[in-house]
């Protein structure tokens, strides 16, 4: 085989296997009308396009209701297509629930060919709060991929805590139970079918992250409100779908431990760094993933949050 030939041939068999390993949302049908876009559980990469969360949509006989709609024009056209897969429905409505880059920074993508963009006003003011931030940190991943994406918010976003939404012959409820692990954080609730699509209230088989933005008392007390709409199926914003049992072990279990074990240091007037080594272990969350990189963090920022009186 003359070396040119050879060339070519290796160039073929790698690409094959690079294409073999590319990444996919798993689409897992959670109800009837609901299915969730499971992205991966690890790192932001430029080969997952930072879809490293959980999508969802709700397919109607007059279009389909999208929730997110990722970080880049790229991984918007993926979801696009898994959502193909599974029905011949044309995405006509994108829902934002969050100000995080891939929960809509995707949004470009669908409004270019006609999609509705909706929101509620507060998540649309923690976008355009946070949106330098993001496009920074998307060029950290992205790479040059990241000069394509292009901010596009709700244009007509919704006042208020709550919006009824009437998307094909499906009524929704858009709601914002309080301040979580972004401002303005929004979830959608599916009477029928007892589907909330909770965004990054929920985060279920990796532990939440508390930021220096996210609240850790509020976030709790959203997750109360969650729990109280008595869901069935959760569509989480990181993660696997699942029941409230599953919710409340990976995340509400822990937003209650920390609002306790870190509140009872601050009202004892314990320090920073006594209460990190006092709490540094929580062996009913060692199963979440990046445990051991967040647990730490996530009672220093409780900490900090909880003496300043943010609760
Ligand atoms: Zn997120």
């Amino acid at each position: 085989m003359r070396v040119i030939q050879r060339v070519i041939l290796l160039a073929l068999l790698l690409g094959w296997s690079l294409s073999a390993y590319a990444f996919t949302l798993l689409v897992e049908q959670v109800s009837d009308r609901a299915y969730a876009l499971v992205g991966d559980i690890g790192l932001r990469t430029a080969e997952n396009h930072a879809l490293n969360n959980t999508l969802g949509f709700l397919v109607t006989e007059e279009g389909v209701v999208l929730v997110g709609s990722g970080a880049d024009p790229g991984g918007a056209q993926h979801i696009e297509q898994q959502v193909a897969s599974v029905t011949d429905q044309p995405i006509r409505w994108v829902v934002n629930l969050g100000a995080q880059d891939h929960h809509w920074l995707g949004n470009h993508y669908f409004a270019e060919r006609g999609v509705e963009i909706i929101a509620l006003e507060r998540t649309v003011t923690a976008q355009q709060a946070h949106v330098d931030n993001h496009l920074l940190r998307l060029h950290e991943v992205l790479g040059s991929a990241a000069a394509a994406v292009t901010p596009y918010y709700a244009p007509e976003p919704l006042a208020g805590e709550a919006a009824e939404l009437t998307l094909g012959a499906l009524e929704l409820r858009l709601l914002w139970p309080g301040d979580g692990h972004f401002p303005g954080d929004a979830l959608l609730w599916y009477a029928p079918e007892r589907v909330a699509l909770v965004g990054d209230f929920v985060f279920h088989d990796r532990i939440p992250g508390i930021h220096p933005f996210s609240n850790v008392s509020r976030w709790h007390a959203a997750f109360q409100q969650i729990a109280a709409l008595q869901p069935d199926h959760i569509i989480p914003g990181h993660g696997h779908p699942g029941d409230l049992e599953r919710s409340m072990r990976d995340t509400g279990a822990y937003l209650a431990w920390l609002v306790e074990e870190v509140g009872a240091a601050v009202a004892d007037w314990q320090e920073l760094d006594a209460t990190v080594e006092q709490l540094a272990d929580a062996p009913a969350f060692e199963h979440l993933q990046y445990y051991r990189e967040w647990h730490r963090r996530n009672v220093h920022q409780s900490y900090l949050q909880l003496e300043s009186g943010r609760f």
